[in-house]
């Protein structure tokens, strides 16, 4: 399983910030980046703190090599992303229905994902090699994020190793088992 996902590279680029009212979502967007098998995000608009809750959330729970980069100029990494070989998919309601590109997809091994927080400069639109709706119909950038990785893992990202965390969690019918590992906080 873990080979499976080594052989595929995800980014995320979120595009926009809005003060105070995207405090949680903007955090939320990062952490299901990490946990739904993305290797980093990278962030317009926001300060370190969420590079830090999620850092922290990282060393609770392993996958010491999630990353989150703060950045200003979101144009400049796309088209270094794009020039190193990588495609890059825009998730919007305008674009092509996911479950007719899923196939098409899947076959990219170097992806970046462009979510956008509001309105997204047309120039996203321009630069994506693919723009992806997940159903045509307005909702959130963490639920298209979310279904588009599942997607193009397949679910295989469920079964990814985060290791070396400082709690584990042992899958349980019921209640909540969590081992210490013993690894240094
Ligand atoms: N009009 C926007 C659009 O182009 O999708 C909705 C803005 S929504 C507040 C913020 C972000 O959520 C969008 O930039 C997009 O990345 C994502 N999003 C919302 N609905 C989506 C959908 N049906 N399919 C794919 N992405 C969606």
């Amino acid at each position: 399983m873990k080979k499976v996902l080594k052989m595929k590279k995800v980014s995320v680029l979120r595009i926009g910030h809005r003060l105070v009212r995207d405090d949680r979502v903007t955090t939320h967007a990062a952490l299901v980046s990490r946990a739904f098998g993305a290797d980093m995000i990278y962030m317009t608009g926001v300060d370190q703190s969420v590079k830090e809750t999620v850092d922290s959330v990282s060393k609770r729970w392993g996958g010491p090599d999630f990353r989150v980069e703060v950045i200003d100029d979101w144009k400049s990494v796309v088209r270094a992303w794009k020039k190193s070989g990588g495609k890059v998919a825009h998730l919007t309601m305008y674009g092509i229905n996911i479950s007719d590109a899923a196939a098409q997809i899947k076959k990219e091994s170097k992806l970046l994902v462009i979510i956008g927080a509001e309105k997204v400069p047309r120039e996203a639109y321009e630069l994506a090699d693919y723009n992806i709706a997940v159903g045509n119909q307005p909702h959130s950038e963490i639920a298209a994020l979310a279904i588009f990785l599942d997607r193009y893992f397949a679910g295989r990202q469920f079964r990814k190793e985060f290791a070396g965390g400082r709690m584990k969690i042992i899958p349980t019918e019921k209640g909540k088992r969590v081992e210490e590992t013993g690894q240094p906080f």
